[in-house]
């Protein structure tokens, strides 16, 4: 049975600070006061994308829309299966438009190489992408975010919107998925 490791790898705490930090760098090095999209990559993005939009909104930054996309690489198994499906595009014409794409962690790095290239097919400009989480080591295409929260080990983990198998999204904090016996 796969359950959550009871210890974080990622307190809330440290997940708070960090965003905090990643909404200064994006306001200084991206944004400023200049209007952008942001495109979230449901469902994994939704609690990042949330904490991370209200800090930039804090700061000055100004977003002008929130939109978000369904795609899936993963269904309910720990293994990519390499394809990126769209089941819900995003409901804005990006051309011509600043676009900020979030997403919760880069893993082979399939879905936002493959996700950025057709945003810049359809003329979005100046795009950039902000992750939470980092595993440079499970890299299969080159694709670097330009905005990171955390580089990882090759694990796999789950909370802070992160499922396994549609669940723990919720937990307030990021921990690694072990291998536990069923009870009797
Ligand atoms: P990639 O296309 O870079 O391999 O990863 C795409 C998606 O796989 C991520 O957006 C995420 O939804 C999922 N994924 C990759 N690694 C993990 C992980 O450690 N935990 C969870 N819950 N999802 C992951
Ligand atoms: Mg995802």
């Amino acid at each position: 049975m796969l359950v959550p490791r009871t210890t974080p790898l990622i307190t809330g705490e440290r997940i708070c600070e960090r965003v905090r930090e990643l909404a200064v760098q994006i306001v200084d090095e991206y944004c400023g006061e200049e209007p952008f999209i942001a495109a979230g990559l449901l469902r994994g993005c939704y609690v990042f994308m949330a904490d991370l939009m209200r800090e930039i909104s804090r700061l000055g930054g100004h977003v002008r829309e929130l939109e978000f996309m369904v795609c899936s690489s993963y269904g309910s198994s720990t293994e990519s299966s390499r394809t990126l499906e769209i089941q819900r595009d995003l409901n804005i014409d990006v051309r011509g438009e600043r676009v900020l794409i979030v997403d919760d962690i880069v893993d082979t790095g399939h879905t936002l190489y493959a996700v950025k290239q057709m945003l810049l097919n359809r003329g979005a400009d100046d795009l950039n992408t902000a992750v939470l989480l980092d595993k440079p080591s499970r890299r299969e295409v080159a694709i670097d975010a330009d905005f990171v929260g955390f580089t990882i080990e090759n694990l796999f983990v789950v909370g802070y919107g992160l499922d396994y198998a549609q669940r723990y999204r919720e937990l307030p904090h990021i921990t690694v998925l072990e291998e536990r016996p069923e009870p009797d």
